[in-house]
């Protein structure tokens, strides 16, 4: 119970192309416990997404390890890792990755949906979701027809139907202008604070990650606190 929610240990991640070697994380420490938010900041290529990709188990590291919710990923088979992944993360992009023709109500009920929910319950979840982050009145609206805030919002509320323990959130705001930008961040703050979700967000906008618990900067394929 008291593990922590994310937890890796000297991580390493290089890839080989051709014969060309990039060694994008060289060691990496980082431990996040429940409820906590945390930033993550880092020049454009310093392999932020790379490590975000790792923690949430959608990709294996060189080296190191990554434990979720007390569970080593290195011991689980890629089926297992799947199941952990859906049952304990969420994620977040840059860009929303909503399904154009459906309605934002049947985009963020689709996790459950495919997770073999009863219909009814995974809308009435995704209902409660889209109404957390103030979305009550465009249920019955599809991506384009949504502003770019409200799509993200959308995204999250998608993110979090699973009560998820973590959200990983890779530059959430990178594509919205700096007002919409702090009312998608505020969202993202109140959700965890009043859900208990950790929250670790990827983003360039220092203000933004001034507000959160830690901060951390990634250069060199380390991660500091900042
Ligand atoms: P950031 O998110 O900080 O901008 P990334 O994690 O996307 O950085 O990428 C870090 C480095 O790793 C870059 O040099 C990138 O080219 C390289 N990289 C990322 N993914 C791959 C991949 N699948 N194959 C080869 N190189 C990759
Ligand atoms: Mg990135």
């Amino acid at each position: 119970m008291n593990d922590p929610v994310l937890l890796c240990r000297d991580l390493e991640k290089e890839f080989v192309q051709g014969d060309l070697q990039v060694r994008v994380l060289t060691g990496v420490d980082l431990e996040i416990r429940r409820g906590e938010s945390i930033a993550i900041v880092g020049a454009s290529g310093s392999g932020k997404s790379t490590l975000l990709h790792l923690l949430g188990g959608l990709d294996v590291p060189s080296a190191g390890e990554v434990h979720m919710n007390g569970r080593n990923l290195a011991t689980l088979s890629e089926t297992e890792r799947g199941q952990l992944r859906n049952r304990f993360m969420g994620f977040v992009y840059q860009f929303h990755h909503l399904l154009p023709e459906f309605t934002a109500l049947e985009n963020v009920a689709m996790p459950g949906l495919i997770a073999d929910l009863e219909p009814e319950a995974a809308l009435a979840g995704a209902r409660a979701c889209l109404d957390k982050v103030g979305l009550a009145d465009r249920l019955q609206h599809k991506p384009g027809e949504m502003s770019g805030g409200e799509r993200q919002r959308a995204a999250i509320a998608r993110a979090l139907v699973g009560k998820p323990l973590c959200l990983l959130a890779d530059e959430p705001t990178g594509n919205l202008d700096e007002k919409t930008a702090g009312q998608v961040f505020n969202t993202m703050l109140e959700l965890n604070r009043d859900f208990g979700a950790s929250l670790v967000m990827v983003t360039h906008n220092q203000q933004l990650a001034a507000r959160m618990d830690r901060q951390y900067i990634l250069h060199d394929g380390r991660l500091d606190q900042a």
